[in-house]
């Protein structure tokens, strides 16, 4: 029995693991089987990996081809084997010499022409990589350009199964394929810091941009209430350049996430922080994740790290608005399938908008609202509870009145805002070293009444008293009483920062 092997990476969300895959030659009658938990995809990689291999000029062994992947207890999916499992079976085979696949990893799917297609996912295979100090790695042509990013390890990029073997010390007759082929990532398309998009193009709204800034200093989720027309969107979609650029591992983390869902050519390594907005039809799988076999990404892991904004929030499915509550507290999703449960990040931050009501003109005197009083209460019953009780800021966005319209172009920029964010991010950080919490949002409870002055607290308590706040929401308050000191560069909040906290998030409790 002859015996060839190749190295492959599988991923179960964003983590990595090394799989071998062994095929064995042997003698019996002609047959061909992958064993190792495969799913669909990969019991049809047997006939994609057969034909690219007979489309080399390869002579298919007519005996008995079994190929293992193991571990295994992991679940594997997708195509991204196929080149690994043709591998060993040519390595077996003697077509080519077993030495050069030692240490190498070898990733692509095969098409049944020979010609080799790109994969998704390949950073995070490539950070694990790197991190198994794994010098040389055989990944789709491309693909080059992403395997690239990361120069520790060795990219070599192949178009044919032809090629590949001619690489390994074989010799192979094959044609690329004709017809265009993807165009590589424009590197001038990359997205750097700062983002598109700036305050200073927003039309008054002084306290909606200062609840911004707030939010952005603080970690801490948001909510807009207004009519139509006030700018809501425009104002949220500024929240990534007020946060400040990511730091390294961040970035590598944005990066992965997207090479997963195949939309890292547009961006490569960024230090913008995402900014996703479902639109609220969606659905709860592509909210926070799901489809068959192995969970996919959904738009909360996209916003990992950055912004997820929910516009028109009350519109949203009850069911999806409920699957939120996990990754509000706990920074990841955990999707459950018959094959498993996949873990990803989602440590975002939460800003969402709705009307004041379904008609959209509740405010003021209220006299242009339509709506019945029990539908306006109805409008927001989906969110309250479990969704608002983890909102630290609720604000009221007003219409623009004229007046201010007219005297546009007086707004600050987003770079300014954004250096007094940073400062404010770098004391909290510094007062929580001891704890690993990044930000004001993270406190507890126990250490806020601990350290919060008695003054300060004096008027939570009265708050509780008339019921102005719920015992939450008094926390929340004076988290967001700590990040209104940061901004001002005190040590720790008075009572005008306390105030300013409790008026804060007492919109709609
Ligand atoms: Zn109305």
């Amino acid at each position: 029995m002859a015996i060839g092997s190749a190295l492959s990476v599988g991923l179960v969300g964003l983590k990595a693991f090394t799989i071998q895959v062994q095929a064995f030659v042997s003698p019996g009658l002609p047959y061909f089987s992958i064993i190792g938990l495969p799913d669909m995809s990969l019991s049809e990689a047997r006939e994609r990996v057969k034909s690219a291999c007979q489309a080399s000029g390869f002579k298919w062994p007519e005996t008995r081809v079994t190929v293992n992947l193991s571990p295994a207890s992991m679940p594997k999916r997708g195509s991204s084997h196929d080149l690994a499992i043709a591998a060993s079976v040519l390595s077996a085979s003697g077509a080519i010499a077993a030495d050069c696949l030692a240490d190498t990893l070898v990733l692509g799917e095969v098409n049944l022409d020979g010609s080799v297609l790109p994969i998704n996912g390949l950073l995070p295979i490539m950070l694990h990589a790197r991190e198994q100090g794994i010098a040389k790695i055989i990944v789709p042509q491309d693909n080059l350009d992403e395997a690239d990013l990361i120069p520790d390890v060795d990219a070599i990029g192949v178009r044919h199964v032809g090629e590949l073997m001619e690489l390994m010390g074989g010799t192979a007759q094959y044609r690329l394929p004709d017809g265009p082929r993807a165009m590589a990532a424009d590197n001038d398309s990359v997205t750097a810091f700062p983002p598109p998009g700036d305050m200073d193009e927003v039309v008054g709204q002084h306290s909606a941009k200062w609840a911004l800034e707030v939010a952005a200093a603080g970690g801490h989720h948001l909510m807009m209430t207004g009519p139509p027309g006030t700018g809501k969107t425009m104002l949220a979609s500024r929240m990534p350049g007020i946060m400040g650029p990511l730091d390294e591992a961040a970035q590598l983390e944005v990066a992965s996430i997207r090479s997963l869902c195949g939309t890292l050519a547009g961006h490569g390594i960024s230090d913008v922080p995402p900014f996703e907005a479902p639109h609220h039809t969606a659905s709860t799988a592509a909210l926070v994740g799901g489809g068959a076999g192995l969970a996919g990404p959904g738009a909360i892991t996209r916003a990992h790290r950055g912004v997820l904004f929910m516009d028109e929030a009350p519109e949203f499915s009850s069911r999806a608005l409920q699957t939120l509550r996990e990754p509000l507290e706990s920074g990841y999703v955990a999707i459950s399938r018959s094959k498993g449960t996949t873990y990803y990040p989602a440590r975002f931050q939460l800003v969402m908008a709705a009307n004041p009501c379904p008609c959209g003109y509740f405010y003021g005197t209220g006299e242009r609202c339509t709506c019945r009083e029990r539908d306006r209460i109805k409008y927001f019953s989906r969110l309250s509870g479990p969704i608002l009780d983890r909102i630290d800021i609720q604000i009221e966005v007003p219409p623009v009145d004229s007046i201010t319209r007219s005297a546009a172009g007086s707004g600050e920029s987003s770079e300014r805002i954004r250096r007094r964010v940073v400062a404010a991010r770098c004391a909290a950080r510094e007062r929580f070293d001891e704890y690993g919490w990044t930000c004001n949002a993270q406190a507890t409870g126990t250490w806020l009444r601990a350290n919060t002055s008695a003054k300060a607290i004096e008027l939570v308590n009265r708050a509780l008293e008339s019921e102005r706040l719920s015992l939450r929401g008094a926390d929340r308050a004076m988290r967001l009483a700590w990040t209104l000191a940061d901004l001002s560069g005190m040590t720790s909040p008075g009572r005008s920062e306390m105030m300013q906290g409790i008026s804060m998030r007492t919109r709609l409790t």
